[in-house]
């Protein structure tokens, strides 16, 4: 079973059923042993897309759970600032648990209910995933599982914390490099022994044939919310929507509603991360991605020649990945979406910027796409808009930010705190 599994990373295609594609992207390269699984995923997916109560009980829960619709806001002082094109912010931050996902995350787990599903399995990186699933499985008094490298346990311990709070059950995974891909090995092979009560809950518009079109689905909300909002607050389109990628659930979930119309500019902002070497940053397009085969999609991919997965690296632990979704690269090809990549330290410039300005401290993930905005709003006249998606707020990098920045008084808060960790 292993081994069938890692002949998945290996970029052999083991069946490849004509479904789910985005031109040459996406599919389902499979072993055949997970067919079914998918196929009775995707057939229940048709039905709740159909079913008017399934998609009440969604925007119910998005509305009273999640905190939907979020808003957007005018970036009055970094427009000024930059003296060019208007800057709007939709803040994604602001849904329950600080970020997008939890709303794909609502839109799984009831489709794991109808399923009649009472076992939930996930795998996590950074850990982001894991927490927003864990808080569905929670709200659904489900069992969960989540898959997680022993290296990535290691350094994302606050979100190891809070999923075990919210009582889920995080595995490490000591096999491979112990980090996502090991994890999601794991978790894939735990769904084929389990499929009958098991529902495997993904973190981005990407893997096999249905999930990145249900997970694109689940959060086109986004688009449509960003239309009416800045129809409101402009009487017209934006003239562009930035988002940034990791694996482009967030930046689908912005795009979608606009793909059609196409005065609207979208672009994707991937992470440049320390330099252009290949494993300092997570660039799969315009960067040394190639297209390949991997964990069950065709899509670009940071790969060796072996057709390995690479090592990436981004201060931002949403971004550091070698796939990313299959929709987003047939799009790319086509020219509809735009990508550039923006570096660990504009990123870092760009996160000080918005929280100075204008009171949002986002996550390291969104400040990517604001540093793009940052570069291109001043070249662009007054009357232009631009709609960025900030994907995410920043409580969640809290460490990561303080140790960026050198910042010797919170070090020395850590060294007195852990001195009295164990008084009362
Ligand atoms: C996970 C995450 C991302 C990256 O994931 P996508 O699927 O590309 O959206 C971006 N921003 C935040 C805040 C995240 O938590």
């Amino acid at each position: 079973m292993l081994k069938k599994l890692k002949s998945l990373q290996k970029g052999q295609s083991m069946l490849n059923q004509k479904k789910g594609h985005f031109g040459d992207y996406g599919g389902r390269y499979v072993p055949e042993m997970l067919i079914p699984a998918l196929e009775e995923l995707e057939l229940a997916y048709e039905s709740a897309k159909k079913d008017p109560v399934f998609k009440k009980e969604f925007l119910d829960l998005l509305q009273n759970f999640c905190g939907r619709p979020t808003p957007l806001i005018f970036a009055k002082n970094l427009t000024q600032k930059l003296g060019g094109a208007k800057i709007y912010l939709k803040n994604e931050g602001l849904n329950h648990t600080g970020a997008h996902k939890i709303t794909h995350c609502i839109g799984q787990i009831l489709l794991a209910k109808r399923m009649g599903k009472n076992r939930i399995i996930a795998e996590t990186g950074a850990g982001q995933h894991g927490l927003a699933t864990a808080t569905v499985a929670a709200k659904f008094g489900m069992e969960c599982v989540i898959y997680m490298g022993s290296v990535d346990i290691a350094r994302q311990r606050p979100n190891v914390f809070w999923m075990e709070q919210l009582g889920a059950k995080v595995i490490p995974v000591e096999f491979g490099n112990k980090t996502l891909k090991d994890a999601v090995d794991a978790s894939l092979k735990d769904w084929i022994e389990n499929v009958e009560n098991s529902y495997y809950l993904l973190g981005s518009a990407l893997g096999p044939h249905p999930y990145p079109t249900m997970v694109r689905d689940f959060q086109k909300i986004v688009g449509e919310e960003i239309e009416k909002q800045i129809k409101e607050a402009e009487k017209k389109l934006p003239d562009y929507v930035i988002a940034c990628v990791g694996g482009g659930s967030n930046a689908m979930g912005a795009f979608n509603n606009f793909l059609q119309k196409t005065q609207v500019k979208l672009i994707g902002v991937e992470a440049g991360g320390r330099g252009k070497k290949i494993g300092d940053n997570a660039v799969r397009f315009g960067g040394a991605g190639r297209v390949g085969v991997v964990e069950g999609y065709k899509s670009y991919f940071l790969q060796d020649e072996d057709g390995q997965l690479s090592d990436t690296y981004s201060i931002s632990a949403g971004l550091d990945y070698p796939g990313v979704g299959p929709e987003l690269a047939y799009f790319k090809d086509q020219g509809r979406v735009e990508f550039e990549s923006v570096t660990d330290n504009e990123a870092k410039d760009a996160f000080k910027t918005l929280a100075l300005l204008e009171g949002i401290i986002p996550a390291l993930e969104s400040a990517h796409a604001v540093a793009q905005v940052i570069k291109l709003a001043p070249t662009l006249p007054k009357d232009k808009v631009i709609v960025v998606n900030l994907s995410g707020r920043g409580d969640k990098d809290l460490f990561i930010v303080a140790k960026a920045f050198k910042d010797k008084k919170f070090e020395e808060f850590l060294k007195k705190y852990l001195k009295g960790f164990n008084n009362d």
